[in-house]
């Protein structure tokens, strides 16, 4: 009950906005779902010229996303976009759609920032504020995709904790936050909250084929036949643990590790090509390595040697992530404990060797 008070008069409290009050601005995104504008508040000409704010306009499906973006908003919103409000905007010709606002947090996704020559560099300017006066080299490389795959695990257990299962973890849905200098999620427009059962994806809605694990279709015996109604099934955790659906979103995340060590993956075609690699070994990792390492190129070879150092605990990392079965891949929050992450982990470890 206190739950549902406090979110009642926070909502109350909370400023709610109409279709009058904004401004548009640049068109950020567009796909099947929605169009997203970088907008700025109407009554506050501070805030025009740039905008300050995100606002999605959503079809039907965005009844979902505006109830996941106020659960995070109350249970971890350090994991995600700063989420403001959402609404059914009925006024519109072609019918009901719903509007999301968030604040706007910067304007590089980590896929942008990928595909820039000077990866990781960039980052660790954005990270540290400042660019380091040291060697540029591996060593140096590895700890900044360090930091931000501690960033994405972190922001992904307060999600998982919170019962809700993004299913489309890739670098476009992650977006660099100026001011806290951090990664954060975005878009979830395909989540799942597993604690009341809402979990809606349409029959043609099909998850990005480049980052889902092979499993696809998670937790689809749950899936409620109408968005607008959704169904309370009632999954307890004993649930959650049985199928493990976090582990999807692990999938997803393994592979965004594995194209910041490897800049030849970070192309849509190279990523394919890849996935087509992979399902041939049976999604083994160990045994993609074993057939491209004799012939693979000096790039290739490269991130090899990065995801060995200290003793291979980045491949280590990479090969709990990426499996065929879920429930042999490593959780959020075992892998924030993992040696990769941490001196004491790496003690431990050459102790156990
Ligand atoms: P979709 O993928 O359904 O079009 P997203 O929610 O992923 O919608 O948003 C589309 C794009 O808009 C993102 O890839 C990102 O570039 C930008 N964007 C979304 N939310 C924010 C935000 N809070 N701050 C800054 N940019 C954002
Ligand atoms: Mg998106």
């Amino acid at each position: 009950w206190d739950m549902f008070v406090l979110a009642f008069v926070e909502r109350l409290f909370r400023p709610t906005y109409r279709k009058d009050d904004f401004v548009l601005g640049k068109k950020l995104g567009e796909g099947a779902f929605g169009v997203v504008y970088r907008v700025s508040l109407a009554k506050n000409p501070a805030s025009k010229k740039e905008g300050d704010l995100v606002l999605k306009k959503a079809t039907e499906y965005g009844a979902v996303e505006i109830w996941m973006n106020e659960r995070v908003r109350r249970a971890c919103s350090s994991s995600c976009a700063d989420f403001l409000y959402g609404f059914l905007e009925n006024s519109s010709k072609k019918g009901a759609g719903y509007w999301l606002l968030w604040r706007y947090e910067g304007e590089a996704t980590l896929s942008d920032l990928m595909l820039s020559k000077d990866f990781p560099y960039n980052v660790e300017a954005m990270i540290l504020g400042e660019v380091q006066d040291l060697p540029k080299g591996l060593g140096r490389e590895n700890r900044i995709i360090q930091t931000i795959m501690r960033q994405l695990l972190f922001a992904l257990d307060g999600l998982h904790t919170t019962g809700i299962v993004h299913r489309d973890i890739k670098p476009q849905n992650i977006i660099f936050s100026e001011g806290s200098r951090t990664f954060k999620i975005i878009d979830l427009g395909a989540a799942a909250d597993l604690r009341v059962g809402i979990n809606y994806i349409p029959k043609e809605f099909l998850l990005d084929p480049r980052y889902a694990a092979p499993e696809q279709y998670i937790m689809s015996t749950q899936t409620p036949s109408a968005p607008s109604a959704p169904v309370a099934t009632a999954l307890s955790p004993v649930l959650w643990q049985m199928n493990l659906p976090d582990r999807f979103d692990i999938y997803s995340t393994g592979l965004i590790f594995l194209q910041m060590a490897f800049p030849s993956l970070r192309s849509d075609s190279n990523l394919i090509q890849f996935n087509r690699q992979l399902k041939r070994c049976e999604y083994d990792l160990v045994s993609w390595r074993k057939t491209v390492e004799p012939r693979a190129s000096s790039e290739l070879r490269r991130g090899f040697e990065l995801l060995d150092l200290d003793g291979g605990i980045g491949w280590e990392l990479l090969t709990s992530m990426v499996r065929y079965k879920a429930r042999q891949r490593t959780s959020a929050k075992a892998a924030l404990a993992h040696p990769y992450f941490g001196r004491e982990g790496l003690l431990a470890l050459s102790f156990m060797q």
